[in-house]
């Protein structure tokens, strides 16, 4: 690690099934608090793209909806870890998804004289799960993100947030792997609920309202927990 670590700077986890809404609200959060999201999910797709070897091992994986391996998944959040400009605080959005890497992360966090601070599980029902994955699409230019049904831009085909013209829909957004997503969500990240519970540090909230009702009841969380952004 290069940087210096901010010991206080707080860890923030959004923990929650694909199209809980963790990317729209950690993207909420980020704006409104200067935490910075840290997205696994984003990152992969980075990887992919670029193909570099962690993306091209990832990309069935992820086509499939199953899980990249520990490993893979662990090295390229060290390494994005390990810029500057998460000395503020961080939300971790789709990280940790398994045992193993909250382990890890614990390790690291106390590697650095860190801790997690809150994690949040957004609660919500599976079968409006799969409707919502399969209807999202994004900027691309800016990364806002939209919906079919939910979302739409304020003016058809233009984006609110940057004027982008141009939208792309992830592949692995499809009815069919929304299931195995959920599926792998449920076998391997949903025990992370009672671990982080056990440990006192978790908090629900109820992620099936609007974006905006949700994304207040986070703010009231951060609000009752004392988490802000360090300078
Ligand atoms: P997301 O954007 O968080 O929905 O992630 C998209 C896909 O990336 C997932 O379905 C997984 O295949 C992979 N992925 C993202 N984060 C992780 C993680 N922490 N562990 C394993 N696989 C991940």
């Amino acid at each position: 690690m290069s940087q210096q670590v901010n010991p206080a700077a707080p860890v923030l986890i959004l923990l929650g099934p694909p199209g809980a809404g963790k990317g729209t609200q950690a993207r909420m959060l980020e704006e409104t608090f200067g935490f910075v999201q840290l997205s696994t999910g984003d990152m992969l797709r980075a990887a992919v793209a670029a193909q570099t070897p962690a993306g091209l091992a990832a990309r069935s994986v992820m086509q499939a909806g199953g899980l990249v391996s520990d490993e893979i998944v662990l090295s390229i959040l060290r390494d994005r870890l390990a810029q500057d400009d998460t000395r503020a605080g961080v939300i971790l959005d789709g990280f940790p998804r398994t045992a193993g890497q909250a382990a890890a992360l614990d390790e690291l966090l106390t590697y650095n004289g860190q801790e997690v601070g809150v994690v949040v599980a957004l609660a919500v029902d599976d079968h409006e799960m799969i409707a919502r994955v399969a209807g999202r699409y994004t900027c691309a230019s800016c990364g806002e993100g939209y919906h079919d049904q939910f979302k739409r831009p304020d003016v058809a085909g233009v984006c609110d947030k940057c004027g982008g013209a141009e939208f792309k829909r992830r592949p692995d957004d499809t009815a069919e792997t929304a299931g195995a997503r959920l599926e792998a969500y449920h076998a391997q990240t949903a025990p992370l609920i009672a671990h982080y519970h056990a440990l006192g540090k978790l908090v629900e909230v109820d992620a099936m309202g609007t974006i905006d009702a949700v994304a207040s009841g986070l703010r009231a969380v951060i609000h009752e927990r004392g988490v802000s952004a360090q300078a």
